[in-house]
């Protein structure tokens, strides 16, 4: 029996949310997956009833499971209180940061039916995209010390620090993952200049050596990572790299799926507990009208399938599910483009047909 703290938020949250738990549902009974939902409030909604993002009460259910579904939060309602009161501040961070989620997993799939939304050239993405971005979360440049502005204004410091410890726990998560996908690891850094990455691709070789010696493992500089995401996508299976590459790349790479209804991501920790969400917000601008694209809501929950609870071949179906629904021609609004074949859902019905697909 896996607990699974169910987190949906504000905005679109609560109507998306509820197309993954219909798709869980199914999934889980299939499976013979034994899933206890544990719903509670967060962001802008546990604002207005609790005074406060994250409850107390929230954090313990979170304690209590095995992994946490996310929706998303914020608001304009609540965009004016201090920044430690703010929905994504005082929410999303502590928990990332209670739980030590160590490791930002941020799968970029373009789907086959889709590939006319990325903005590559058709031959280069024949099969769509399937690319899965490890990047370290809680160490390297955005939290090295020293950093500081000097009292005169004249210079800044920001320090990039890697223990061999760090680099280790995230390779270990991208070799694995790279296991039970197509056996090739990308790892990216500037070892030409950067020490810090000089001690990442040692450690990562060391590693490879030693326990993974069935993947395939190359290294790239993260200037030319950064071209051959756009050259040619494909050549990738898994990118492991540090946070501050990682953040560029992750976000290059999101902009190759064409919208953001459809990409989430997961940060987890050494126990392999996770936090799984959508990368997009609350939109505000569509929020009540059964019109959200909820894919994005529903990936997180095959994700958390994958990562956590280590049922791969029921996320599998998920994805392959929502494939079929999307070859079939069925469109949300934010990716319906009018053309011969293709058919205007809601939110309630595509989670509906992604059901019935699996
Ligand atoms: P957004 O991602 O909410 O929306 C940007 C655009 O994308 C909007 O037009 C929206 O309608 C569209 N969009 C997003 N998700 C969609 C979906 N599933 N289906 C269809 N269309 C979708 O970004 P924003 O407008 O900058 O932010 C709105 C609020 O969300 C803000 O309060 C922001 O702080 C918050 N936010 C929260 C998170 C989070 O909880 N992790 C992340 C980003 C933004």
């Amino acid at each position: 029996m896996y607990k699974i703290a169910v987190l949906p938020g504000d905005g679109i949250g609560p109507e998306v949310m509820k197309q993954a738990i219909k798709v869980l549902d199914k999934i889980s009974e299939k499976h013979n997956i034994s899933l206890q939902y544990k719903f509670s409030d967060v962001g802008g909604i546990a604002i207005d009833k609790y005074d406060t993002p994250l409850p107390e009460h929230t954090l313990k259910i979170c304690e209590n499971s095995d992994a946490i579904l996310f929706g998303s939060v914020g608001g304009p309602k609540w965009e004016n209180l201090p920044p430690d009161k703010q929905p994504e501040r005082g929410a999303l961070l502590p928990l990332r940061k209670h739980f030590n989620l160590f490791a930002n997993i941020r799968p970029v799939k373009v789907f086959k039916p889709l590939k006319d939304s990325c903005s590559l050239k058709d031959h280069l993405i024949e099969d769509g995209i399937d690319i899965v971005i490890f990047r370290e979360l809680t160490s390297g440049i955005y939290f090295g010390q020293p950093k500081y502005i000097s009292e005169d204004n004249t210079f800044a410091i920001d320090t990039m620090k890697y223990s061999v410890s760090e680099i280790e726990r995230i390779a270990h998560l991208a070799f694995e993952t790279a296991r039970i996908r197509n056996k090739r690891v990308t790892s990216v850094d500037k070892a030409n200049v950067l020490m810090s990455s000089i001690l990442w691709r040692e450690t990562v070789t060391k590693l490879h050596k030693e326990e993974y010696p069935d993947i395939e493992l190359s290294h790239m500089y993260v200037d030319n990572a950064a071209m051959q995401l756009v050259r040619n996508p494909n050549q990738f299976d898994v990118i492991l790299t540090g946070n501050m590459f990682g953040d560029i790349l992750s976000d290059e790479a999101a902009m190759l799926s064409g919208s953001l209804g459809m990409l989430a991501s997961a940060s987890i920790n050494e126990s392999g507990f996770g936090l799984y969400e959508p990368i997009g917000g609350t939109a505000p601008d569509i929020a009540g009208q059964n019109i959200a694209n909820p894919i994005a809501q529903i990936l997180s929950a095959a994700y958390m399938l994958r990562y956590s609870l280590k049922h791969d071949e029921a996320a599998t179906k998920i994805e392959k599910a929502i494939e079929e629904v999307l070859s079939k021609g069925y469109r949300t609004k934010d990716i319906y483009t009018g053309k011969k074949g293709e058919i205007l859902v809601n939110t309630e019905e595509m989670g509906d047909l992604i059901v019935e697909n699996l």
